[in-house]
């Protein structure tokens, strides 16, 4: 178990009760973090051009009745965690709209069904690859809402799910895309989230693409039949690509032709090209044999470097431009289990957590 604010591994929280409730007791428990986050959001506000506080508040705002009318369950959930930590609401929404996570630097995805699998298990793995500081953001939260089946999450502050899986097999990863048609909508968070309440493949997939959206991820939703989803979004198109053949890897730029005038600027993804080509290569050759290990090799690969798969802080960059695989993880879909490896997946071993 990790302690506070020690790095050999991701606190641990947990939560249940009604949604307020969940974010209030996340909030109590992760309100340091929170507050660091608070911190840097208020910084990378002032730091933008034309913006403050009072119109990034003022922005967000206008988003909230699409947002209470989509999933009025994370509305409490962030309410909760607001009178738990301290911070006012409106920022915590506001911090919710304009997700740090969500700028597009990186991350890099792979699902399989069991027809692949060695021990005919499902998995979903995912490195995240975001600034280097953030791996002290992360928690591993617990939640058990009362109306909803509970999840384990990879949740940033406590309260922002990344990447997780519930107890009904469904499991929520994905990454990053940068979209030219963003739009005031519904908070690419909210999806994330709401993925993981649902109970099946087909109400998942409703939750991952909801019309009004403001942005989206990737969100790579898979069930523990062996249905996975790459649900490719922009703020206003989408595509549902289906692993056909039993497997697929997405990384950060548009996969489906569909989508390709949805690019903001292909010229800033080459280490998306790279390490998507890269990740199919490796895992094409482990078919028939994929076990969790398989996973740490191919997210370990350090083609590319040092914007390789397993992604490592570039020194000549400016600190805030710099971008670093913060975790690995590896969601097995059938057994219900998450194996977590905290920091570089070249550096460190995955810890197995029970949903
Ligand atoms: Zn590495």
């Amino acid at each position: 178990m990790a302690k506070k604010g020690v790095s050999d591994g991701f606190r641990e929280v947990s939560a249940s009760g009604d949604h307020f409730k969940v974010g209030e007791s996340l909030g109590r428990q992760c309100r340091d973090i929170a507050l660091r986050m608070e911190r840097r959001f208020k910084e990378h506000v002032s730091a933008t051009p034309g913006a403050d506080l009072k119109k990034a508040v003022a922005y967000a705002r206008r988003s909230l009745p699409l947002s209470r009318e989509f999933y009025p369950g994370y509305v409490e959930e962030l309410e909760g965690y607001a009178k738990g930590t301290g911070i006012p609401f409106e920022t915590v929404y506001a911090m919710t709209c304009d997700f740090p996570e969500t700028r597009g630097k990186g991350c890099t995805d792979i699902a399989v069904n069991s027809e692949w699998t060695k021990d005919d298990c499902v998995y979903a793995a995912h490195n995240e690859d975001v600034g280097p500081a953030q791996i002290n953001e992360i928690v591993i939260a617990r939640v058990k809402p009362s109306d909803e089946p509970g999840y384990i999450g990879m949740n940033y502050g406590g309260i922002w799910p990344t990447e997780g899986i519930n107890a009904a097999g469904i499991s929520l990863t994905g990454n990053a895309l940068v979209p030219n048609d963003t739009r005031l909508g519904i908070p690419k968070e909210f999806p994330v989230r709401k993925v993981l309440g649902e109970t099946g493949i087909y109400q998942a997939l409703m939750a991952s693409m909801p019309e009004g959206r403001g942005h989206s991820f990737n969100n790579i939703v898979c069930d523990q039949n062996g249905e996975i989803y790459s649900m490719e979004g922009s703020a206003t198109a989408f595509d549902a690509i289906y692993a056909e053949h039993g497997w697929l890897v997405h990384t950060n730029h548009y996969l489906s032709p569909r989508m390709w005038k949805y690019e903001a600027n292909l010229h800033t993804r080459f280490s998306s090209i790279v390490r998507y080509n890269r990740a199919v290569r490796l895992f094409k050759k482990e078919l028939g044999k994929v076990e969790v290990s398989t996973f740490h090799k191919v997210l370990s690969d350090h083609v590319g470097y040092p914007e390789s798969i397993c992604r490592h802080a570039d020194p000549k960059l400016p600190p805030d431009e710099q971008t670093q695989s913060i975790f690995s993880i590896v969601c097995n879909l059938t057994e219900k289990s998450l194996w977590v490896c905290h920091g570089n997946p070249c550096k460190g071993t995955y810890r197995k957590y029970e949903v």
